[in-house]
This record gives structure tokens, C-alpha cells and sequence, in this order.
């Protein structure tokens, strides 16, 4: 038998996940955020599910390659634009719109040799350093990029640092309105945490942030951004991946026993702890301390002492002291969804660990096996 470890994806929670977006903004088009694997979960794994979006949005040619493969004909996204003059090539043949973040890329697109213009997402940077260009270049890139005849139409996006947290959008806002509101084209500025808590902040003329495409990548696989501000079930997102895995095997432990690497934690009384096939190299967060939560037989309790590279201890006396049985075999929930219904959010987890969801999502191994849940007929 093969190791108990399993991550699961749940496409009727993606599909829930989108429809939740749909409603927030019903006159918006949605991308549907796949890069990086689709967050983990496998691009070909959620597209069944996510195929009601507007379009896909991602970084990496070869996962748009994927996409195309999959017979995917509408729009697709590049976020990061080009990385190369050669990348172009693949955006003519394959139809891809992408971003334009920078002189360079309109300087490789002026080369460009193509019979198709592209469609182009100019991006602004509004203040999070990083992609785009700076407000007072902004207008000279459009008006360059708008006399090119390798370029059909110009869309504008900017990407806030802050839309999760207390510092918020508006500085952003300002700035990218102060430098944009008279350009034509269509708009797109929110992430998943911009739609979630920002949609209705109002531009010029009647827009909202919302206009004119959102980007939704994290509340599409069921994570709130803002956590633990809000819970995903606050806003109503269902989670999408479940990594679990088995006992595989149980210590009676006496006060004063300790666990794992480094002893980190010591019994103060008698308990029995259970030993889980799962450690930081099936991309479980190693900065998981004890206390972290963990459903066995989906039953709420803790991990103790240090992860290991492929096995993890938890506490078994919650389960002892309900009388619920647990031994070798007994399930065991990482972060998502027991068999009993009962779930463990992987924002929990992620904030034990001191990370996000997002890098949880992400870092699952290679060397651990997917299935995807059935969904009813
Ligand atoms: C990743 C990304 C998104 C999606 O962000 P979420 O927080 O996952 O919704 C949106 N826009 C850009 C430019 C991105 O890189």
C-alpha cells in the first residue's frame, strides 16, 4: 500500500466558489486566477469547474499552453506579460492577451511581426512597487502602445498592496484615477480581497472598483484573504483542497515523555499521542508548532512537538476523552474536509504556521498523489 497521504480537490466548492464571485458583482467579467497550478490544486483539476469564467488568468506560457490544450478558446491572461521578444510569437498563435508592465515589452512589441494585433492590459504601478508603470509614465506608455498597429485594444489594470488590510485601497485608488480616469478602455483592478471588502468603492463616471474584469484568485479555492479579520465561511467560500492522511501508529506517553526532534514538547500527564504519515516534505509548514489544529476521525485536536520530514505527532486524548476510537488507520485532516463533514480551514493552519493559505496551497509535493472528488450526477 502506498503511504495514506492524499490531497483532494472539491469541484463543486470551486464551482460554488465562482458563482459566489458572479453574485458580489453580477455586471463584472471574471478572471479566473490559475496560476502557479491553479494555486496547487492542478490546472487541468479545476478546469472542469472554473470554466464558468470570463477568462484565465496566469503568468506562465506553458500553463496558458495547458489551457489551449484543453481546448479553452476564450480569453487568457498574462499577468506578467511577456519575460521575452519571443514570448510574443506564442501570444499571436495562441491568442493570448497579456500585460504590459514595462518599456521593454513595448519595445519588443514595436518589433513584433504579426498578422493578429494583440490585446494588451497596460498596468499601472499605484504605489506597491513592483509591476507597472509610474503614474506620471502612464499616459506616455498608452499614447506609445495606442499608435502601434501590432496593439487592437488597450485595457487598464493596477494591482493594490493593501487590500486585505487596514491601509486599504483609496491612496491607490487616487493615484490610479488621478492618472487614468480620461483614457479609454476597460478597467481591472480588484484581487480577491479588493472584491470581497472594495467592490463598490466608486471612480469616475458611475464605475465601480469592480469595473470592468476582477481578478479572483485565493477566495476562488476558499480561503479569505483578509483572515483572520473574516473567516472563509464569513464570505461564504467553501474550501476547495483537503490534504489528509492516516495514523500509522500510536505512543502511550508517561508525564514527563517527550516528542519528536529537538523534544519540544513534554507530557505533563499520561496521553497517548498518534503518528501521522505527513511531514514538511509533503509540503507540510515545518513552522507548525504544537498546538497547530488537526482533525483525527474528525475530531478537533493539536499537533505537538516538531514536524518531521515525513511524519507529524498529534494528541490523541480530545478523542480519548470522547471515547471516539483512534488508532492505526484512523483518518486524519491536515486542513479541508473529514469524511464526517466536520472541516479544519487551511487559514487556521496557515496562521499557526505564521504563513497564508496561499503558500500552504502551493507547497503540497509532488510526491503527493491528487484525486478529485466525484461530483453528484
Ligand atoms: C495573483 C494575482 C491576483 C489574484 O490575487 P488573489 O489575492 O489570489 O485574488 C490578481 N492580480 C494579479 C496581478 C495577481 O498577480
Amino acid at each position: 500500500m502506498p503511504r495514506p497521504i492524499l490531497a483532494t480537490v472539491h469541484p463543486q466548492a470551486l464551482r460554488h466558489n465562482l458563482a459566489r464571485a458572479r453574485r458580489a458583482v453580477p455586471d463584472t467579467r471574471v478572471w479566473a486566477v490559475v496560476k502557479a497550478n491553479a494555486y496547487g490544486h492542478g490546472l487541468e483539476r479545476v478546469f472542469d469547474a472554473l470554466r464558468g469564467a470570463d477568462g484565465f488568468a496566469l503568468l506562465d506560457l506553458a500553463e496558458a499552453e495547458r489551457l489551449r490544450a484543453l481546448d479553452w478558446r476564450g480569453p487568457i491572461l498574462l499577468l506578467e506579460g511577456c519575460f521575452e521578444p519571443r514570448d510574443l510569437e506564442l501570444c499571436s498563435r495562441l491568442h493570448l492577451w497579456h500585460a504590459v508592465h514595462c518599456e521593454e515589452q513595448i519595445d519588443w512589441l514595436s518589433r513584433h511581426k504579426t498578422q493578429v494585433p494583440h490585446r494588451v492590459f497596460l498596468k499601472m504601478n499605484s504605489g506597491m512597487n513592483r509591476l507597472g508603470f509610474r503614474p506620471d509614465a502612464f499616459r506616455a506608455a498608452w499614447t506609445r502602445l495606442n499608435a502601434l498597429p501590432q496593439v487592437d485594444e488597450i485595457s487598464l489594470m493596477t494591482h493594490f498592496s493593501d487590500a486585505d488590510g487596514p491601509r486599504g485601497i483609496a491612496h491607490q485608488v487616487a493615484t490610479f484615477e488621478a492618472a487614468s480616469a480620461d483614457l479609454p478602455g476597460e478597467r481591472s483592478l480588484c484581487n480577491s480581497a479588493a472584491l470581497l471588502r472594495h467592490a463598490h468603492t466608486p471612480l469616475h463616471g458611475g464605475l465601480t472598483l469592480a469595473a470592468d474584469w476582477v481578478r479572483q484568485g485565493i477566495a476562488l479555492y476558499g480561503s479569505a484573504p483578509d483572515h483572520p479579520c473574516h473567516r472563509a465561511a464569513d464570505w461564504d467560500l467553501r474550501p476547495t483542497l483537503t490534504l489528509s492522511s492516516r495514523l500509522i501508529a500510536t505512543q502511550t506517553l508517561a508525564p514527563g515523555d517527550t516528542v519528536g526532534y529537538g523534544s519540544t514538547f513534554t507530557a505533563t500527564q499520561p496521553m497517548r499521542v498518534g503518528v501521522v504519515a505527513c511531514g514538511y516534505a509533503d509540503g507540510y509548514p515545518r513552522h507548525a508548532g504544537t498546538g497547530t489544529p488537526v482533525l483525527v476521525a474528525g475530531v478537533r485536536t493539536r499537533l505537538v512537538g516538531r514536524v518531521s520530514m515525513d511524519m507529524l505527532a498529534v494528541d490523541l486524548a480530545p478523542l480519548d476523552a470522547a471515547g471516539v476510537p483512534a488508532s492505526v488507520g484512523s483518518e486524519v485532516v491536515l486542513w479541508g474536509v473529514a469524511a464526517s463533514g466536520a472541516a479544519l480551514p487551511i487559514d487556521e493552519v496557515a496562521q499557526a504556521a505564521g504563513t497564508i493559505a496561499y503558500e500552504l496551497m502551493c507547497a503540497v509535493a509532488a510526491r503527493v498523489p491528487f484525486a478529485t472528488e466525484p461530483e453528484p450526477a
